[in-house]
């Protein structure tokens, strides 16, 4: 039988001007709240910076809002996320950490700016940071809206395919927190680790294993089942997945923005029954009902 908890609309992966979305942290929450989310996590990629200004907004609208972040991980020479929810973000080795996987951002994208110019693009490094909302979090996503803007390409999918996915002349190759490190700063500040949209990594079977393993025994609890990212037959594949190894599960839309990939702000639908929903005992999703 679905649970309450199942029946909970709640996004718990989205993006401000923090870092890659292009709706301000308070704009998502109310986004969220008219499209009725019943509990918000802002997951900003690798910062903290939106979370007073969303929770204020949120408790405003009595949206329930849980602090959130989603730390950039390099394993096996993939980039791997790793959801931080209902985090302390008081907390200085989550801070410190994040403040150093943000270091490098800026000397890479300069780098990505003289690849991209010499392919052609025009003024790739003002032109990207006319997409900036955060200084210290310029993304590939920045690079990719100045590219469509441009008329290079029609949209981001494009970009990513054609100029800054992995051997492209945009990509620079980046090392990012290691896995049992973000693991441990999330759960160092009393939060939950969740592995984000696992079906996006290019890990075979054997190898997404055991990045599973690791992460499970360096303290992760959770995965993302029903996000954005999946399509309907890897909400089942992740279901299987998240039973074997006893992880909770999350749902995320991983919004950036209105005009960009195709679910919206609480519009996924629930949880596969029998699964244990991250947010289960959490005091923020108890429901009245
Ligand atoms: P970065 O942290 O700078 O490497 O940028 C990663 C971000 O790029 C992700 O969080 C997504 O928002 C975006 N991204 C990555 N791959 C794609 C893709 N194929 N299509 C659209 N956006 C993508
Ligand atoms: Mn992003
Ligand atoms: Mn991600
Ligand atoms: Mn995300």
């Amino acid at each position: 039988m679905t649970s309450a908890a199942h029946r909970l609309n709640a996004d718990l992966h989205c993006h401000s001007t923090v870092s890659d979305g292009v709706l301000r942290p308070e704009e998502i929450v109310r986004r969220a709240a008219a499209n009725g989310v019943q509990l918000l996590a802002l997951t900003d990629h690798d910062e903290l910076d939106g979370i007073a200004v969303a929770a204020r907004e949120a408790d405003r609208l009595g949206l329930a809002f849980v602090p959130g972040v989603e730390v950039s991980v390099s394993w096996g020479g993939e980039t791997i996320h790793v959801l931080g929810l209902s985090v302390d973000c008081a907390s200085a080795p989550l801070r410190d950490g994040l403040a150093r996987t943000r270091g490098g951002r800026d000397e890479r994208a300069r780098e990505m700016a003289r690849q991209l110019e010499a392919v052609g693009v025009p003024d790739p490094w003002n032109g990207a940071l006319r997409h900036v909302g955060n200084p210290e979090l310029i993304s590939r996503t920045h690079f990719a809206r100045h590219i469509v803007a441009s008329g290079l390409c029609t949209d981001i999918g494009e970009v990513f395919e054609r100029y800054l996915s992995e051997g492209k002349p945009g990509f620079v190759e980046h090392r990012w927190a290691r896995l049992d490190e973000a693991v441990g700063w999330i759960v160092g500040a009393g939060g939950v680790a969740v592995m984000a949209h696992p079906a996006r990594y290019r890990l075979d079977e054997t190898a997404l294993w055991a990045m599973l393993a690791e992460f499970r025994d360096a303290g992760g609890e959770g995965i993302e089942v029903v996000c954005g990212s999946h399509t309907a037959d890897q909400y089942g594949r992740f279901a299987d997945c998240a039973r074997r190894f006893g992880f909770r599960a999350s749902r995320g839309s991983d919004f950036h923005g209105p005009d960009e990939g195709s679910v919206d702000l609480g519009g996924l639908p629930p949880l596969p029954d029998a699964l244990v929903p991250v947010w289960r005992d959490w005091p923020q999703a108890a429901v009245t009902s």
